[in-house]
């Protein structure tokens, strides 16, 4: 082995976990490997990072390198790079097929034998559930609960897994990250692994490679400066690590939603959107008065997502509540809330589109939306808001137009995402074939009289976050039914549960893993429609819904006409029906 990359002159900082009181190096080197390497391969990649001073070694035993790991350790030993193996801090991890109480000390005695040691340092649970048989990023929030409870948080994939199956490129090539590099005579890796030290967590990082071993240790004797943390602090937040194979309609967590508990991000800015929103569309009309009233009254009871469109008349309304709800204190800023509002079809023009979100932004007394979408995938004659639309005054829509016109409000920061509505999976591929920013959100009808479940499968493969609209069938208004509200399978359920048959509705549509708008301006409803999240519907209910007959309520008619370019209720869904 070549002396010359022995790292001697510096120490890696070490923190003393609270529990144990043990030492463990701050920056500790990974071993899983993608794509997967061999045994050998693995071994002197270690064995090299042993010389070149790690001493913090991260496995697992679905990872497949306790073996490798533990022969390093005996070789490191041997050539006399460690004199025992009490300096180095070993981490392995209890899978979840392992996570069952009489499984998990064989487990560890297993694990011991491969790493050919008597003892581990730490023994994590590496994921929150149990599975039959044998994958965090760690948001503002995580780290302020940890720092608070004394534990330590150890960040993995801090260079964003670049090609692996779990990761992207999206750290490594971020512009941001490559710009502050750039100046400091960095590299975007250092940038992370400096800035991750200076947030005071651990990092796990893993190179096979030597030189790129080495770079990941010269992070220590230098510093981000203030405006180039809070460059970093503002960089958008997604997961890039999903936890999508830990989903599973028959287990633990039935959704993303549940397994992150309600810290679910979505679109290409990683805003974070209230599960269930509060819909503003009414039928027959109640006044501008009225409508800001009950939007005040949800916003006491606890909403924080609101659903309105330039169509809905309800802009001026929730421009007028969210004031009144900061001037008498319900909200300290306006930031506590998630505002969507859509782009109507007269409106749905290349031209058009930014003069209708600053029309509606005034309307709507905001600086930014946080959810612009399209409304309808048809335009009519511009500048017209009548409705029904007449049959004269429909055009097929320009989505390259319209769509680079939605991606530029995204950029002007008039939106901070964009996304459609009532749109097939067929609209969905078109838009996705030219877009730069993908939709975030594509907002249509789904209860359990219509469960899309086609689309739903289409929107969860392409990251596009399904939002239902009409999730109790809009009962009353003059494009709902009483047929989801007067189910007897729905009653039935609710009966057994002590729950109502909207309440059913709305908690089946939640475990489903997509968002709600529901509108009530009554205040026990609105109350009635917030109480699904302390309990579950189980897998023979979940079966009993997923049996009911299926039919469209909102068919789209309206938006037909005999000179096009929807001639039928077919052209619009593209036979999705
Ligand atoms: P919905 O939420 O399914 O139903 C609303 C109706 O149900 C209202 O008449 C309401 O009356 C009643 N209701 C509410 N909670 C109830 C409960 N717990 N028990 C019994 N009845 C209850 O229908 P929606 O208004 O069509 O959909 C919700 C929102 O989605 C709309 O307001 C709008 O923001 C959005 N939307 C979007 C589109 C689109 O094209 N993108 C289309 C339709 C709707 P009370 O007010 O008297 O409680």
């Amino acid at each position: 082995m070549d002396s010359s990359c022995v790292a001697t002159s510096f120490r890696i900082p070490e923190q003393v976990l609270t529990s144990s009181g043990q030492r463990m190096q701050l920056l500790g080197f990974g071993t899983a490997a993608y794509p997967l390497v061999t045994l050998e391969v693995a071994k002197q990649a270690i064995l090299q990072a042993i010389e070149l001073g790690y001493r913090h070694f991260d496995t697992t035993y679905i990872y497949g390198t306790e073996q490798p790991l533990g022969e390093a350790i005996v070789e490191a030993i041997s050539l006399g790079l460690i004199k025992s193996r009490d300096e180095l801090f070993i981490t392995t991890k209890l899978w979840c097929s392992d996570a069952y109480g009489e499984l998990v000390l064989p487990q560890l005695h297993k694990s011991l034998q491969n790493l050919r040691i008597e003892y581990v340092d730490l023994y994590l649970i590496h994921w929150p559930l149990s599975s039959k048989q044998g994958r965090y990023e760690f948001p503002k929030k995580l780290r302020e609960y940890c720092r608070a409870n004394g534990v330590l948080l150890i960040g993995y994939s801090p260079l964003g897994a670049s090609g692996t199956l779990w990761g992207s490129s999206r750290v490594l090539e971020n512009e941001v990250l490559k710009e502050i590099a750039e100046a400091k005579e960095k590299t975007v890796a250092q940038i992370c692994l400096k800035w991750a030290f200076e947030e005071g967590v651990g990092v796990i990082v893993k190179s096979f490679n030597v030189e790129r071993m080495k770079q990941n240790l010269e992070i220590l004797d230098w510093s981000l400066s203030e405006e180039e943390r809070k460059r970093i602090g503002d960089l958008p937040q997604s997961r890039g690590c999903t936890g999508e194979s830990f989903v599973s309609e028959n287990g633990t967590f039935k959704t993303l939603e549940e397994f992150w508990d309600g810290e679910h991000r979505f679109g290409s800015n990683g805003e974070k959107m209230p599960v269930l929103g509060f819909g503003t569309a009414v039928f027959p009309s109640v006044g501008a008065e009225a409508t800001k009233m009950a939007i005040l009254q949800s916003i006491r009871l606890g909403y924080r997502h609101f659903d309105t469109a330039a169509k809905y008349g309800s802009e001026q309304p929730l421009g007028e509540a969210i004031q009144e709800a900061l001037s008498i204190g319900l909200i300290q800023s306006r930031d506590e809330l998630f505002i969507t509002t859509k782009l109507w079809c007269g409106d749905a023009h290349g031209d058009l589109v930014v003069p209708a979100l600053k029309r509606s932004l005034q309307n709507l007394k905001l600086e930014y939306l946080d959810l612009f979408l399209i409304h309808w995938p048809v335009s009519c004659k511009p500048g017209t808001y009548e409705f029904p639309i007449k049959e004269e005054n429909f055009f097929p829509m320009d989505f390259n137009s319209v769509w680079a016109a939605m991606e530029e409000c995204q950029r002007l920061n008039l939106t901070k995402s964009i996304g459609v509505s009532n749109f097939s999976c067929k609209k969905l591929t078109d838009i996705l074939a030219i877009a730069n920013i993908p939709p975030a959100v594509n907002q249509v009808e789904m209860n359990p009289m219509w469960q899309q479940k086609k689309l739903r499968e289409f929107c969860r493969a392409n990251g596009i976050f399904l939002t239902a609209y009409s999730p109790l069938g809009a009962n009353g208004t003059f494009w709902g039914s009483d047929r989801v509200l007067e189910c007897e399978v729905l009653k039935e359920i609710a009966k057994a549960k002590g729950k109502t048959a909207a309440q059913v509705s709305l908690r089946w549509i939640y475990q489903q893993g997509v968002g709600v708008i529901v509108k009530s301006f009554n205040g026990e409803r609105m109350k009635q429609n917030l109480g699904i999240f302390d309990w579950s519907l189980d897998e023979d209910e979940l079966k009993k819904i997923d049996e009911l007959p299926q039919s469209r309520g909102v068919t789209g008619v309206a938006y037909t006409s005999k000179y096009g370019p929807f001639r039928t209720v077919e052209d619009i869904w593209d036979g999705e029906m």
